[in-house]
């Protein structure tokens, strides 16, 4: 269970669980942004996850089911590697990417819903012209870091 009030262990004041917006962070070639994150909030806006494996449980639910969605290539060649269209199999040019961003509504727990967007380039396949990522474990491998800077970056602690 979230607990939705809490004291503030730097400042003494009471938290409350709020939604903060935005929080955002980057790693690679990925860019998170969390809106209406739930979070444990003081009056001195100092900010605590709104249960202790708040990043855990998040990482897990993307990480799975969520990310599968988004259109991704597939990662070929040990020593010389290369990408391959996730549709048609044919080589991906390492030419021009253009940005998009995959939203994810998200409902952890008990907790009010948010939602996490995740920007990245995209690649188009010159045969069949579909638009996709390059590697779904390389995207995979970003989260994690890109979702930590996101949280550093908004002071937003376990504890
Ligand atoms: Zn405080
Ligand atoms: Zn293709």
């Amino acid at each position: 269970m979230a607990e939705t009030r809490a004291t503030c262990k730097r400042c003494q004041a009471t938290m409350t669980l709020q939604s903060v917006d935005p929080v955002c962070g980057q790693h690679g070639v990925l860019k998170v942004t969390l809106l209406q994150l739930p979070a444990l909030v003081c009056p001195n806006m100092h900010m605590r996850f709104a249960v202790p494996d708040f990043p855990a449980l998040l990482l897990e639910r993307l990480a799975g089911e969520d990310m599968t969605k988004v259109p991704a290539g597939e990662k070929r060649g040990l020593l010389f590697k290369h990408y391959h269209c996730g549709a048609c199999g044919s080589k991906l040019g390492s030419g021009e990417a253009r940005e998009d961003t995959f939203d994810f509504d998200i409902a952890l727990k008990d907790l009010s819903p948010f939602r996490v967007e995740l920007t990245l380039p995209l690649y188009q396949c010159p045969a069949c012209g579909k638009e996709q990522i390059r590697s779904l474990p390389e995207l995979r491998k970003l989260v994690a870091p890109a979702m930590a800077h996101a949280f550093e970056a908004a002071g937003l602690h376990p504890r």
